[in-house]
């Protein structure tokens, strides 16, 4: 699996969001966008994922072009997504949420759905919740779950999906750091497993404990690309970025 994107760039009126970006994700890899609050992140993400249409720039997706894809389209082809705000229906048990998406993976499961997630091999969506350590919860309706594991299962039901790229945006924002630590920890696992992520974050501690490589936006332009030593590194990046970003963030 190889994401290229080259020259992406999109403007909202005046403001250039995002100004000529480019970089090469591969499977294996995370890869850490960061930069200040409106330095075009999420913009980039809309941009990748088909929801927004970017002003010029070229996505290869394996080497096909995704200007004509809308999301579906796209995440038919394997770019999954979290988003930055825990998006599960309230009123699903934790165990329906995701039997859905298991099942979702297969579009003719869908004729046997009624609710309960029927069509999925009960064993399979055990050993799933498992993983997410999500199996207690089981019964739990998603809208009454605290935060840390309402993102988990977000972060299930999108992996249930079998992405080849997982986008990111924000996905450990308001966790605490043992709890951002464990989700990222899942995530690195199916990067190891083969699994390609883009992700955004303001936690410092989960950008250099996982990412391989690192992207720095500052005002929709790329300061800085590298590893993570590199980059922590460098003035340029410190000045504009580094040395505000662990303020105000939870322990
Ligand atoms: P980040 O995710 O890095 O915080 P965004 O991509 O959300 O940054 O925003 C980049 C810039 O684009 C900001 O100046 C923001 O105000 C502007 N912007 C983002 N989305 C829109 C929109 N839909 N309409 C107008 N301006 C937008
Ligand atoms: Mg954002």
């Amino acid at each position: 699996m190889k994401l290229v994107v080259t020259g992406l760039s999109k403007s909202f009126g005046a403001v250039r969001a995002v100004d000529d970006v480019g970089f090469t994700l591969e499977g294996g890899q995370m890869l850490a966008l960061i930069g200040p609050n409106g330095a075009g992140k999420s913009t980039c993400f809309q941009c990748i994922n088909g929801q927004l249409r970017p002003d010029a720039g070229r996505i290869e997706f394996d080497g096909r072009d995704l200007a004509r894809l809308g999301v579906a389209a796209r995440a038919r082809l394997g770019l999954g997504r979290t988003f930055q705000i825990a998006q599960v229906a309230a009123s699903l048990s934790v165990g329906q949420h995701v039997a859905l998406a298991l099942a979702a993976r297969d579009p003719g499961v869908w004729h046997g759905i009624r609710g309960r997630g029927a069509g999925v091999d009960p064993a399979e969506l055990r050993a799933w919740l498992e993983r997410f350590d999500l199996e207690p919860l089981a019964g739990r309706l998603c809208g009454e779950l605290p935060y840390p594991e309402l993102k988990r299962v977000e972060l299930a039901s999108a992996l249930a999906l079998r992405p080849r790229v997982l986008l990111m945006d924000e996905p450990t924002a308001g966790m605490t750091r043992a709890d951002r630590r464990g989700l990222m920890a899942i995530v690195k696992q199916e990067a190891a497993g083969g699994l390609a992520v883009l992700f955004t974050e303001h936690s410092m501690d989960v950008v250099f404990g996982f990412a391989d490589k690192v992207l720095v936006l500052v005002r929709g332009r790329v300061i800085a690309d590298g590893a993570p030593a590199q980059i922590a590194a460098d003035p340029a990046v410190r000045a504009a970025y580094l040395g505000t970003a662990a303020a105000g963030e939870p322990a």
